[in-house]
């Protein structure tokens, strides 16, 4: 039955532990928005993985990830695709206990056209990926 979560911007996923991937593309994208250059912005917001293959973005104190500003993401329009793929192309056993995503049952077509506009990837992307987890 395909299903889309719609999230509700709780920002559970934004305080939780865990490790924000991030491609050099990524890197390359977050700096500009920070006015930064990479380096800059790899020194400050960024550290080794804990599987040393590349960078995470750096947690608050309290857990939560360096960019929440309150109840937002300060990079939203430039957040990593790891984020925007939650949880409808990745999620984890129990998450609906904190994630308050509402769980929609839509129809196939529907659902990869949700899931696309919420990834910010391409509907046969999309295609391709649920097809995969099938
Ligand atoms: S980058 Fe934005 S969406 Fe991603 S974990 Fe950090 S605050 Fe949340
Ligand atoms: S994906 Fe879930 S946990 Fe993250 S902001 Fe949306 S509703 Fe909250």
């Amino acid at each position: 039955m395909p299903i889309f979560h719609e999230c509700q911007r709780c920002t559970a996923c934004c305080r939780w532990p865990g490790q924000v991937r991030l491609s050099d593309a990524e890197i390359t994208r977050l700096a500009a928005f920070k006015g930064m250059a990479e380096r800059e912005f790899i020194e400050r917001y960024t550290k080794l993985r804990s599987d040393r293959r590349g960078l995470t973005l750096l947690e608050k104190p309290n857990g939560e990830c360096v960019f929440l500003d309150g109840n937002n993401c300060s990079v939203q329009s430039v957040k990593p695709q790891q984020c925007r793929d939650f949880p409808n192309l990745w999620n984890f056993h129990g998450f609906e206990k904190t994630c308050h995503a509402i769980p929609r049952v839509v129809g196939q077509a529907e659902q990869v056209r949700l899931i696309a506009q919420a990834t910010q990837r391409s509907s046969d992307e999309v295609a391709r990926l649920l097809e995969s987890k099938l």
